[in-house]
């Protein structure tokens, strides 16, 4: 294998090894994915970003503007695996966060692995592992390609923000442990014990300091690309009457579990940063000639989009200060890897819908769906039409799961079952679309809302009958965004690259979120993750 970096000690710094270092490859890949980023953040929030952060990579990289995911349902698990596998639920089989496992006939979680254990905590419930994942990511293939030399690292607050993308056969991954603890921990999947700098960053009042108060960036009048700060919009802390700056968190942590309430303000990112930068040092990312992959996902904005919502100065608050914790990034990736030695890019795992009462409020089509009173209406028309109880099992992601043994019992047939059900629910008030599970594996669409949905469809995994809510439409509160459909508000997020290999430039033509992984695969020269449906974005390389 040609490698750049062995010349570059012969003849550093000369024009020779800059030459040399443009034909080789990155000695870092860093993955950032922001948990619910709409593409418009880019944008609405412009005039407040620095020079540093989100422009630095837009105007010194390459800009996809029209970068959709392409599947139902939008949510954080199947995001991540979909971003690092470059394809989607159909074949990765992450098909929710969580989802009824037909088999076990209970509901589970993408990440929740009981034969591995804890690192760092003692909390039972915190056993993870990537196994449910069912085909090899970008990552993965960097390490095959390296002879497991290449060291894959991924940092995020929520568990699976951090264990998808780093694949199975990561060096790491971390993730939060909220409540009391504060510390970043792992599984035995990984290693049987945290490694010395990651124990010394949790040792350190790092995690603590964050207990301060969360008051704007700058002056909240300068604020114009939100709504006012008091609303009827929004959720808000426990102990706090009004959803309005500023928030003392160190009053607030004891009402609001601890150090789960920085996952809930933009020091989660702050904190994401510090342990990030922290194992650049601790790991000596980038510092040899094997490529590493540093995948980082800032969970925070989505908690904070769940609380307060798409048009908050909360949002915009925490995009201000996320544009700052990427500067403080790059910069620290500038003197411990060099500028043109690493590669990153930036995107979402999904967007977010403006809080529907919000959009009533301007006359913009928007409702709630109450989940409750679908379920028992359903239930109730299924057992007096086939004269059975308990033929539904479980309705979970928009999906209604038939008992398939009594179905078989009674002798009723499965795709007429199905056929039924499609036909009743297409007349319940906010149901879009229906379709039946024999359609999505029998039929093949290419656009609108069923491609969507069948690319989210995995024949072993997904339900019976399948169904899509009304444009902004969510079964959620009253306060707060959501997100989980295949409308433009969810589908659309940022898609940034800079770096080693990647062009100045920016495209309106349509890319997806399953391209992400083949083009880091043809930029590293690696085979692509095994299942990978996109295609390299070759107008982005170099
Ligand atoms: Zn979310």
């Amino acid at each position: 294998m040609f490698n750049c970096n062995a010349q570059s000690n012969v003849v550093k710094g000369s024009a020779l090894s800059e030459a040399i270092m443009q034909q080789g490859k990155p000695k870092l890949v860093v993955g950032i994915v922001v948990d619910q980023m709409r593409y418009d953040y880019l944008t609405r929030f412009d005039s407040k970003y620095g020079s540093g952060g989100f422009k630095r990579l837009i105007n010194n990289g390459f800009n996809c503007k029209n970068n959709h995911f392409n599947y139902i349902p939008t949510y954080t698990g199947p995001g991540h695996a979909s971003i690092y596998t470059g394809t989607t639920p159909k074949y990765h089989g992450i098909i929710s966060n969580n989802w009824y496992d037909k088999e076990i006939k209970k509901v589970i979680y993408c990440v929740s692995d009981t034969t591995y254990n804890s690192v760092g905590t003692d909390d039972k419930y915190n056993r993870f592992s990537p196994q449910k994942m069912q085909v090899s990511t970008v990552t993965d293939e960097l390490r095959m390609a390296t002879q497991m030399q290449g060291k894959v690292i991924g940092i995020a607050i929520k568990d699976r923000g951090a264990v998808l993308p780093a694949g199975h056969t990561a060096n790491a991954a971390y993730w939060l442990q909220g409540g009391n603890e504060g510390n970043w921990v792992t599984s035995t999947f990984y290693m049987d014990e945290l490694p010395k700098w990651v124990d010394k960053f949790n040792k350190s009042d790092v995690a603590e300091g964050y207990f301060k108060t969360w008051d704007t960036y700058y002056d909240i009048e300068t604020y114009t690309e939100s709504g006012g700060d008091l609303n009827d919009f929004e959720g808000g802390f426990n102990g706090k009457v009004t959803a309005t700056f500023p928030y003392d968190l160190t009053k607030l942590k004891d009402f609001n579990n601890g150090f789960d309430i920085l996952k809930l303000t933009p020091y989660g990112n702050n904190l994401t940063t510090d342990f990030a930068l922290a194992a650049l040092d601790g790991e000596q990312l980038g510092k040899d000639d094997i490529t590493d992959f540093l995948a980082i996902s800032y969970s925070s904005p989505d908690y904070i989009g769940h609380n307060f919502g798409v048009n908050s100065k909360e949002i915009e608050d925490t995009y201000i200060r996320l544009d700052k914790d990427i500067e403080r990034l790059l910069n620290k990736l500038d003197a411990k890897v060099g500028q043109g030695n690493y590669t990153v890019f930036l995107t979402a795992d999904h967007g977010a819908v403006d809080v529907p009462a919000y959009l009533q409020s301007i006359n913009i089509p928007a409702d709630y769906f109450i989940y409750g009173d679908f379920k028992k209406q359903l239930n109730e028309f299924v057992t007096k039409r086939f004269k059975a109880s308990g033929l539904i099992e479980s309705i979970s992601n928009n999906q209604v799961f038939l008992d398939r043994s009594t179905i078989a019992l009674l002798d009723l047939d499965l795709d007429d079952v199905q056929e039924v059900i499609v036909n009743e629910i297409i007349n319940y008030k906010h149901i879009d679309k229906a379709y039946t599970a024999t359609t999505m594996s029998s039929m093949n669409f290419d656009t609108g809302i069923e491609a969507l949905l069948q690319k989210g469809f995995n024949q072993k995994r997904s339900g019976d009958v399948l169904y899509v809510l009304g444009p902004a439409v969510i079964s959620y509160g009253k306060t707060g965004s959501h997100h989980g459909s295949g409308f433009n508000y969810d589908t659309h997020v940022p898609l940034l690259f800079y770096g080693h290999g990647i062009k100045k430039g920016s495209t309106v033509a349509r890319t997806e979120v399953t391209d992400v992984a083949p083009t880091v695969s043809a930029l590293l020269n690696i085979s692509f993750p095994n299942g990978a449906i996109g295609k390299p974005i070759e107008f982005v390389l170099d």
